[in-house]
Order: structure tokens, then C-alpha cells, then sequence
């Protein structure tokens, strides 16, 4: 699928329709979304290979990564509206996902290659840390995720803990509608980073 045609179906995409400011719920902005796909791509993490999407929300990562060739994409949720809206935008956007209710810290899943775009900890302090702790038992190939450039620190620590190495920190834009009532501009922009973080150097 071509860039333009995928940033194309991601904008069409059905939102969250009540979203629930403690869950954090935003979905991904499609040209963020792309960053990381190219990513992914460049770096055979997508094609061919089992996916998942931890906090997957409206679907727009599952979904993305299901377009793009993966072999067996399964995104856990834990709010069941968003599983429900996320069931319709795969079917409406022809992806093939498995959409999970769930906690992410409850799944025994495993996976090649993990994306993710968890509550950034903005609402309730650390409300990422589960997302982390389970991708530290899930030991995927490969790891997609987005993080508050607050975070950095933590994520670097994280990395040597957990003995993966840091392949990408790159500062994405990331922009999106006022959703909360907190928010006080028609447009948020936030400084959000996208990082990749790998297992092993070969594919
Ligand atoms: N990944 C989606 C949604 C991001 S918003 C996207 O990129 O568009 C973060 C999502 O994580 C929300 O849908 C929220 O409901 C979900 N979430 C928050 N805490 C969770 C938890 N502990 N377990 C599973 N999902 C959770």
C-alpha cells in the first residue's frame, strides 16, 4: 500500500466516540502513525510477521500494521467501546486483526514485533508503566513505540535493564483535535518521541 493511500485510510478512521480522559484515549495522528511504519518497513519488523498492539484503541496501529503485511496482528484493549469501534474500522478498512478486551498487564501473548501508544502518563502519573512492564515479559524482536519526550530517561534505563538496544529516538508530530475538556486549544500539539528498540541486530 502506497504512503499517501495508507495516510489516507488512517485519516477515515473511526475515533474513540466518548473518549475517557483518565484512559488517555487519542488515537494516533495518521502522519505520526505512518513515521512509525516507515520505520517498521525499513526494518522488515511488518512484513510477514506476528504483531502486537498493546492499548490498541481505535485500531489505527493494528490496523496500519495488517495493511502493510503482517502475518497475525492481535491488539489488546481494555475499554470494550474501543475494541467495538476498532472491529468496525478493520472491517471497513479491509485489515485483518484480532482485537482483544483486556488489561494489557493480563495477557500472556507473545509477539515478533510490538507497537504501542500508550496513555502517556499525562492524566494519571506513570499510567504507561503496565504497557512497559509488559512488553519487558512479552521479549519481542522488536519494539514500536510513542512516549512523552518526558520519558526519556525512563525508557533509556528501561533499555539497559532489559539489555535491548535503542535503534531510534526520533521526535515525531504529533498533532490532533482538542478532545478533553482540559485541553485548551483547538489544537494540541504535544512533544512526543517515536522509538525503536530491538532485541537483536539481524533479521
Ligand atoms: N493505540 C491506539 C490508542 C492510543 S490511546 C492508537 O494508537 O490510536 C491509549 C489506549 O490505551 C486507550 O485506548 C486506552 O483505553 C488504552 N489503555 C489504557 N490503559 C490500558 C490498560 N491498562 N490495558 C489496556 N489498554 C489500556
Amino acid at each position: 500500500m502506497k504512503r499517501d493511500d495508507l495516510v489516507r485510510t488512517l485519516s477515515r478512521l473511526k475515533g474513540f466516540e466518548t473518549p475517557v480522559p483518565s484512559l488517555e484515549q487519542v488515537s494516533t495522528p495518521p502522519e505520526a502513525a505512518l513515521d512509525l511504519f516507515e520505520a517498521a518497513l525499513a526494518r522488515r519488523d511488518l512484513d510477514g510477521r506476528t504483531v502486537l498492539d498493546l492499548g490498541s484503541g481505535t485500531g489505527v496501529l493494528s490496523i496500519g500494521a495488517s495493511l502493510l503485511g503482517a502475518r497475525e496482528v492481535t491488539g489488546v484493549e481494555v475499554d470494550p467501546r474501543a475494541v467495538a469501534v476498532a472491529e468496525e474500522n478493520a472491517r471497513t478498512a479491509g485489515a485483518h486483526v484480532r482485537f482483544l478486551v483486556s488489561d494489557v498487564s493480563d495477557v500472556a501473548l507473545v509477539a515478533e514485533t510490538v507497537v504501542m501508544n500508550p496513555p502517556f502518563g499525562a492524566q494519571r502519573r506513570h499510567a504507561d508503566r503496565p504497557f512497559w512492564d509488559r512488553v519487558a515479559a512479552i521479549a519481542p524482536r522488536a519494539l514500536y513505540a510513542f512516549a512523552l519526550a518526558d520519558s526519556r530517561t525512563f525508557i533509556e534505563r528501561w533499555a539497559v535493564a532489559q539489555g535491548v538496544s535503542i535503534d531510534l529516538t526520533r521526535t515525531v508530530r504529533w498533532e490532533f483535535p482538542r478532545t478533553f475538556p482540559h485541553h485548551r486549544k483547538v489544537r494540541v500539539e504535544l512533544p512526543v518521541d517515536l522509538w525503536v528498540l530491538r532485541r537483536e541486530s539481524t533479521p
